[in-house]
């Protein structure tokens, strides 16, 4: 009874997703009982002892957070060059091994989710989830109505295709000849929206994540940060 596959405790435990957790167990960082364990199909019980990277599993309360990230931060948690990392924003008193649920880019800015429940972050993560991601964007150049059409209809970028479920423009400036574009993905590809926008022509200067769901940054400022409440976690789920 309740035997469960050794990646699914791993992300349950908070350390990470899913699918890092496989890459750590084929990489050899992950032990049971003692012995190093590589094969992903591996399945432990609550009284098996699992160690990762010498470290054993405690489960943690799970945390949820959402942030307003600014521009000029790493959507990781820790960085090789010693650049601002999104978990360094959290309250100070935060021991939770805590990470957030996807990436924005360094230059982008706007609403990131971060926890510690890994089952949590996978379940928005997939695509199924379909939660909407509302952009705003500042694009060099005005795209053209019949332009924009393209976002919704899907855009190739190297050999994938992108696609947002709708584009409106939201103001022009004919002077600088730039236009502000928002614009609904419910894919997370990397660096998508920037990608898009380069494929039409139009390249991106400006790039923020307005909301996550029904989630959005009303009465907060960019390097803010606030819990969630288990009202909308819950609605999240
Ligand atoms: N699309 C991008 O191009 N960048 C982000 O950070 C998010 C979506």
């Amino acid at each position: 009874n309740s035997l469960e596959r050794l990646q699914k405790v791993i992300a349950q435990s908070g350390i990470t997703s899913r699918r890092k957790a496989e890459k750590m167990i084929s990489e050899g960082k992950v032990a049971v009982n003692g012995k190093v364990v590589t094969e992903l199909g591996t399945k432990v019980t609550p009284d098996d002892k699992v160690e990762v990277e010498g470290v054993p599993l405690t489960k943690e309360e799970p945390v949820y957070f959402l942030l307003y990230k600014p521009r000029g931060v790493i959507s990781s948690v820790k960085d090789d060059k010693n650049r601002k990392v999104v978990t360094d924003y959290l309250p100070e008193d935060t021991e939770e091994r805590v990470f957030p649920i996807g990436r924005l880019d360094y230059d982008t800015s706007g609403i990131l989710l971060l926890t510690n429940d890994g089952d949590f972050a996978n379940q928005l993560m997939h695509p199924k989830h379909e939660i909407d991601k509302v952009y705003i964007a500042k694009t060099k150049g005005i795209p053209l109505k019949e332009e924009l059409a393209k976002l919704t209809k899907g855009i190739k970028s190297d050999g994938e295709l992108l696609r947002a479920t709708h584009v409106k423009t939201k103001s022009v400036d004919k002077k600088k000849n730039t236009a502000i574009i928002q614009l609904t993905l419910h894919e997370g590809k990397n660096r998508q929206v920037r990608r898009m926008f380069e494929a039409l022509g139009y390249p991106v200067d400006k790039l923020k994540r307005e909301r996550y769901g029904f989630l959005d940054l009303h009465g907060m400022n960019a390097g803010e940060i606030r819990e969630l409440t288990p009202h909308e976690v819950k609605q999240l789920r």
